[in-house]
């Protein structure tokens, strides 16, 4: 197995945050009035896309009834919908909607993941929740990292999430740390490159974008607009060297 699809598997299978694992079951059993049909995933939910991705989008959680009752990353709920209809549109996902795992939704040389995997009440998880949940995001990072080259990082939880995790995968946190903004841009070297190794497979620097989240407070209120989140997934795209699409 390919060790971004062993990650992904193992990752569903951790339940070391106890108030989190009572949670997603919970959900899972009560289920919202429109899904009463579903069998709801109800379990961690691993990050989402190619192996060979060099754009990471970096969100907070799943939702309840989003990613924690279809089993993949923004997919059933209205910030998926907004999140992967931008990337859509910026050619970088097949389709504009993401309604559930075999809907047939791919990505073109993005991964979609969140530090945190098990969906929180109130979408809020812990802080100890959330560095519960780093090791994951720090494996993933070193797994794509020779690959890596921009990552846009959704609202000031992700950006605060993330960068602990940055350090820990070996890239250099400037000091001070770089604040959250819409708009944000910083690039992180590597901390060590001798030992990081050389050639081509060698891990490099990583851009990072801030962007509000794609949330519907959000979205509803025009914080965020589509146009706005077009434009940092474009930016971060061409830092990422994924050639502009020309859809027929
Ligand atoms: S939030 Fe992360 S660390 Fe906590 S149970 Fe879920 S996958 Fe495990």
């Amino acid at each position: 197995m390919d060790p971004l699809a062993e990650l992904d598997a193992r990752v569903t299978e951790c339940a070391a945050c106890p108030r989190l694992v009572a949670w997603r079951e919970e959900v899972g059993r009560v289920k919202r009035a429109a899904f009463a049909d579903w069998t709801y995933w109800a379990r961690p939910v691993p990050g989402f896309g190619p192996p060979d991705a060099s754009l990471l989008i970096v969100g907070l959680a799943p939702a309840a009834h989003g990613g924690n009752r279809t089993g993949r990353m923004f997919t059933g709920d209205r910030s998926g919908d907004v999140l992967y209809g931008a990337l859509y549109e910026v050619g970088l996902a097949s389709r504009p909607v993401a309604e559930s795992v075999d809907d047939g939704l791919t990505l073109r040389g993005v991964r979609v993941t969140s530090p945190v995997h098990c969906a929180p009440p109130e979408n809020k998880p812990t802080p100890g929740e959330r560095d519960t949940c780093r090791p994951w995001l720090v494996r993933e990072l070193e797994v794509l990292a020779p690959r890596l080259r921009s990552v846009v990082l959704l609202g000031a939880f992700g950006w605060q999430a993330a960068l602990p995790a940055f350090a820990a995968a070996g890239w250099r946190l400037p000091r001070p740390l770089p604040k959250f903004a819409h708009g944000a841009r910083v690039t992180l070297e590597r901390a060590a490159p001798p030992e990081a190794g050389s050639g081509p497979d060698a891990p490099g620097p990583v851009t990072l974008y801030g962007c509000f989240h794609v949330s519907q407070r959000n979205t509803f209120t025009g914080r965020l607009t589509p146009g706005m989140l077009k434009d940092v997934l474009r930016r971060a795209a061409s830092e990422a060297d994924i050639p502009p699409y020309a859809r027929a």
